[in-house]
């Protein structure tokens, strides 16, 4: 176990399991779904995430083209649409910067600029076979995405 501060969460993370997960993960939940949303943020993956966001999710280990799933959650401003992206680590919570009990009041996103917000908390959603038997938790990341394709969403 490694202690990584995540803005104001201590992730007590297992790096060895988080990686043994994602080298049996082939493929991220967007892309191994057919949907338009899922179908308009693969098209702008690449530069969906600002490098602060980047950085975070490689000390914890996310590989970014990985996630578990993402979700649309309706029109955001701009003609954006507000995009959840959900990641696991393998690994608990503790307290960060010594002013958080418990679970660090996980419940609650923090923004981190850009339009962007993260949440790091013990709330699982499904739970593929390659992370179970292991504590998990979840990373999302909250993104603000322009519609990019041809057709228009349902
Ligand atoms: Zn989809």
């Amino acid at each position: 176990m490694v202690e990584v501060d995540i803005l104001r969460w201590r992730v007590r993370l297992d790096a060895e399991r988080t990686d043994k997960a994602y080298a049996l993960t082939p493929l991220g939940g967007a892309a191994a779904c057919q949907c338009a949303y899922c179908r308009n943020y693969l098209k702008q993956r690449e530069r969906a995430f600002t490098p602060r966001v980047l950085e975070i999710f490689q000390r914890l280990g996310i590989p970014p083209e990985k996630d578990l799933e993402v979700v649309e959650y309706g029109p955001a401003d701009e003609g954006r649409r507000l995009y959840g992206t959900w990641f696991y680590v393998a690994g608990t919570l503790g307290s960060a910067g010594g002013t958080q009990s418990g679970d660090g009041g996980s419940a609650q996103f923090e923004d981190i600029g850009d339009g962007m917000s993260l949440r790091i908390s013990a709330e699982t959603a499904f739970v593929p076979p390659h992370w179970r038997g292991v504590e998990i938790l979840m990373v999302e990341v909250n993104v603000a995405l322009p519609w990019v394709l041809d057709e228009l969403p349902e």
